[in-house]
């Protein structure tokens, strides 16, 4: 008698980790002519007028898994913005209206409510995004849910698709250990360096919200390019520093809100330039791009023992990284 045919495992969000299950659907999203870049990159950009383009993101903040219960809820409000305002910055792109979906256990304190949306509405004003509505409804644990628009000038949105051949690598603040110094509740979205940036001339840029080498592999793959990342030249956070392995961490961690962009190699005077702008944000030259390769690789180097990065950013579906950092 024949065996009975194996059962194939039953493919789970976890198995599939977050790239999987986003190819998963993606094929299976309706689409529009005048969708100019969709699922896939940080932002969703939609063609509106001659003048710009609109910009569109949704990012949900979970207790428990972005923030721990007890955290002041002020913090957890400018997070759930922030988080939104940083892939805006990665676009170079403006917001301008958000809406926020609350949902909490039905007991949940009047105050936490006050909290939140002062956290939110601080954020809110200092990039000049009114915060125009939203929903709440009862749930299990505290969760926000912030959806924001915006504009780009037409045709001008930085992408993960724009890395070239002879480009540099840069990055801006410091890397590691956000989730644990309470950096990823107040960083500063990086929006008018993400402006001044594609000012400056349309390149490639990401914002780093899952780690450096997760982020590292998005552009290689999106632009189809080598990247070479030099790990002695990624600035390390203070709390990072202190660890005993502080580039896995630097890698891996995840949360640090930075920006992760490319300089072509016709701006020699990029480094000047942006320390003129930008006198308070640290911006580091952290690797190259090599030759067009389909598919994307990372190599971790600089010179001949170069050997290809680890893919071990924070994968939101994956319960194992290479930190054990999952609870976020
Ligand atoms: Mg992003």
């Amino acid at each position: 008698m024949p065996d009975a045919p194996a059962t194939a495992p039953r493919a789970t969000f976890a198995s599939l980790g977050e790239r999987g299950l986003i190819r998963r659907f993606r094929a299976a999203l309706p689409a529009r002519p005048d969708v100019l870049v969709g699922a896939g990159d940080d932002c969703a950009v939609v063609a509106w007028s001659d003048a710009e383009d609109l910009v569109l993101k949704s990012d949900p903040v979970m207790e428990g898994h972005h923030f721990l219960p007890g955290t002041d809820l002020r913090r957890v409000g400018r997070k759930a913005l922030g988080r939104v305002l940083s892939d805006f910055a990665s676009m170079g792109a403006e917001p301008r209206w958000a809406l926020v979906d609350l949902v909490a256990p039905a007991e949940t304190p009047a105050e936490a409510a006050d909290a939140l949306y002062e956290g939110i509405g601080a954020l809110a004003r200092e990039h000049g995004v009114a915060v125009v509505g939203g929903d709440t409804s009862r749930g299990d644990a505290l969760e926000l849910h912030v959806f924001c628009a915006g504009a780009v000038p037409h045709g001008a949105a930085m992408l993960r698709s724009l890395a070239r051949p002879g480009d540099s690598l840069w990055v801006t603040g410091s890397l590691g250990r956000s989730f644990e110094s309470g950096r990823h509740l107040d960083f500063p979205p990086r929006l008018r360096e993400g402006a001044w940036l594609r000012e400056r001339g349309r390149r490639a840029c990401i914002d780093l919200s899952d780690g450096l080498a997760s982020e590292l592999w998005h552009l290689a793959r999106e632009s189809g390019v080598r990247l070479v990342l030099d790990p002695a030249a990624v600035p390390l956070s203070e709390t990072c520093a202190a660890m005993p392995d502080p580039i896995a961490h630097a890698l891996g961690d995840g949360e640090d809100f930075e920006l992760l962009f490319t300089v072509p190699p016709d701006d020699a005077g990029f480094a000047d330039a942006f320390r003129l702008a930008f006198p308070g944000t640290r911006c580091t030259r952290i690797g190259t791009v090599g030759e067009t390769l389909a598919g994307g690789l990372v190599l971790c180097g600089p010179g001949p023992g170069a050997r290809e990065l680890p893919q071990g950013g924070f994968d939101h579906f994956e319960t194992a990284t290479t930190t054990g950092e999952s609870e976020r």
